[in-house]
Order: structure tokens, then sequence, then C-alpha cells
């Protein structure tokens, strides 16, 4: 969420002297944690990464030096102790600041981009560029069959906002108008929403009216889910996996302090990011395995690999599949977001590999 606290703000934080020293220093973020919360080493290049892609989807430049964004990682009871954010949410986003119970979440970075406003469409543009965070399913819904997306666009508050609908109808909006468009637009949405006053912004700005992109959007758009709609701009611009496109096998470690290691996400959850590109779609056998092997110990039930089809709502049906240890699954050809899943408390050795099936078409 973001909060519209401005005039609050000075005395607030003239009050947050007791939060945590920072303690990590990226090209674009500084990071300030509660004792004995610690980040997984690949999380810091991570946020810089992050907010240099959301830069250049912009046209801004990523900010450096002091206007480096600021980024709290807090417990529960420092955050709301320590922070201006109201104390129903979990992680709020104020002025280059975000105050937050999670790390890495760059669903809050995203709001430092954005100009405070409708929450409809500040919640929606962090929802459609969050990603996909750490955990081996989407966090939200990957079937959806209806989106009701009037009674969101109407409410007030962030609160009567759901976030995976505005999410859609944003990802919708921005790929319907492109970006230039939608960020002209963001400053005029109004702060307190009426059918009147949105429908004005979208026939100047988008040059149709709300009521005719809601029908657009309700016939072409409601279905697709996060999975596709979101922009993944760290999933799917990962470091590129070497292969011939019949087999791929590494062995590695996964620990928390592995340099590419990024997390804790939900304060347990690591990740590794790959991109795959198939060049044939076909059948595809994956295969996890940890050493010591999965199953030998609970602390290792959390391992798997991932796959996630990059592209959005248009490129036909969004493919997602997670293994623990040994699936086969049908790839359309194309580019896919590849991530290993394991708990950032373990610290273990992993093989994985995918191996084309042979074509056993008959000729
Ligand atoms: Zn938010």
């Amino acid at each position: 969420m973001t909060a519209r606290l401005l005039p609050l703000l000075a005395l607030v934080l003239a009050a947050c002297d007791t939060l945590p020293e920072l303690r990590h220093e990226g090209r674009h973020v500084r990071i300030g944690t509660s004792p004995g919360l610690e980040l997984c080493a690949g999380a810091v290049e991570h946020m810089d990464r992050f907010i240099e892609r959301m830069a250049a989807e912009f046209g801004v430049e990523p900010p450096t030096g002091d206007a480096r964004f600021t980024y709290y990682w807090l417990t529960r009871e420092d955050f709301i102790d320590l922070t201006p954010c109201p104390r129903e949410v979990s992680a709020c986003a104020i002025i280059e600041t975000v105050f937050s119970t999670e790390a890495p979440l760059d669903h809050e970075l995203v709001h430092l981009f954005v100009p405070d406003g409708s929450s409809f469409f500040g919640e929606g543009i962090a929802v459609a560029y969050e990603g996909l965070g750490g955990a081996v399913e989407d966090t939200r819904s990957a079937e959806v069959k209806r989106r009701d997306i009037w009674s969101s666009l109407l409410a007030p508050l962030w609160f009567g906002v759901r976030y995976d609908d505005a999410g859609a109808f944003v990802a919708y909006l921005l790929d319907r108008h492109g970006i230039p468009a939608f960020q002209a637009a963001l400053p005029k949405f109004p702060f307190v929403p009426t059918r009147a006053r949105l429908d004005r912004v979208f026939r100047e700005e988008f040059g149709v009216s709300l009521a005719a992109s809601v029908a657009e959007f309700a016939g072409a758009r409601e279905r697709c889910p996060h999975l596709a709609y979101d922009r993944k701009l760290m999933e799917c611009n990962a470091p590129a996996i070497a292969w011939d496109g019949e087999h791929h096998a590494e062995y590695r470690r996964l620990a928390a302090d592995e340099p590419d290691a990024v997390g804790p996400y939900r304060g347990d959850e690591l990740v590794i990011l790959r991109t795959l590109e198939v060049p044939t779609a076909g059948d595809y056998v994956l295969e996890i395995v940890g050493d010591p092997p999965v199953g030998g110990s609970n602390i290792f039930a959390d391992l798997a690999l991932s796959l996630v089809r990059c592209g959005g709502c248009d490129d036909g049906e969004p493919v997602g599949f997670a293994v623990e240890s040994e699936g086969r699954v049908t790839l359309p050809a194309g580019r896919y977001s590849l991530r290993l899943h394991a708990s950032a408390r373990i610290d273990t050795r992993v093989a994985y590999s995918l191996t084309r099936v042979a074509d056993t078409t008959p000729r």
C-alpha cells in the first residue's frame, strides 16, 4: 500500500530516530534491518536490478547517491513501534522509503516510482510489476473466472481494492495504451474516484470511455492470471542457461550465502533465478534431487524446481510447472523463468536436470 500521510510525515519521522541503522549499501537502495534479520547474499543486487529495470520501464534514471531509496526490513514489533504505516498492513511506502516486514518485496519498490493518488491504479501497477516472489506457486490465483472491476475501481481506499483485479486491469491498460500513456494518466486519476471523474480521465488520456475499457477487459482479459500478466522483470531477464535444447544438468550449492541466492521471501524462501530458452515444443523431463536426498529430512521438503513461461496474456495459455523430485511436462517453444526453490535455512547441494523426450510421433 501507499500511505497518504504527508502532513504527519515530518512529525512521524522525527519520532523514528530509533529505526535501525542502514547496513547494506546498494547502488540504488540502502537497507536497514531489525536485529537478527538476515538477507540472502543476492538480495541487494536483486533489489538494485529491479530498481534499474523499473526505471527503464518508466523512462527515468534510477536514484543514486543521497537520492537512493531506503528500505527498512523490520520485525512485526519494530514495524508497529517504529514506522508511520497503519498497523493493519505489513508494508508501506512513503516518500522514497519502504517499511516492510518482508524483504525482498518488489511490490513496495514499485510504489516509489508512482505518484501518490488513486489506490486502485497505484496498487494495480504495483501488482502488475511485483514479480512472482519466492513461492513455488504464484501466491495469486491461477484460475480466474470473473473479475468485478467496478467495485475495486470505485473503492476510495486501498482496503476496498482487490489487488489481483487491479493488477490485471492495469496490465491490460499498459498493453492496450502503452506505458507512456498510462504514466501520463496516472497522476490524473482521482484520489476519491467516481464513475464520472474516472471516465473523464479515460476519455482524455486513452481516447476511450471507462465503460468501454471495462467491457473490453471483461471480454478479452479478465481470466488472465497474475502468472501471465505480471511483467516478470526479474524472472524473465535472469541469466540464461546455456544448453543445446536436448539436455541440461547442473550440480550446485544452495545456501543463503551463495551470491545469487535471493530471499528470504516471506521470511524463509530462497530462490535462484535463471531463464531457459526452449527451442522446440515437446515433452521434457525435469528432475531435482537434494544431497542428502529430499525426504531424508523435513528441512529439505521445500526443495523444488519451477518453470513459468515468459510473455504476457496474449502469448497463449500461461504455462507453469513445479516439481519436487521428477516430472514430465509439455512445453511450447519460448523463454521460461526457471527457478530453484529452497528454504533459506538450509545449506545443501542440489542436482537438477532437463531432458527433452525423443519425438516418438510415427512418421
Ligand atoms: Zn501496495
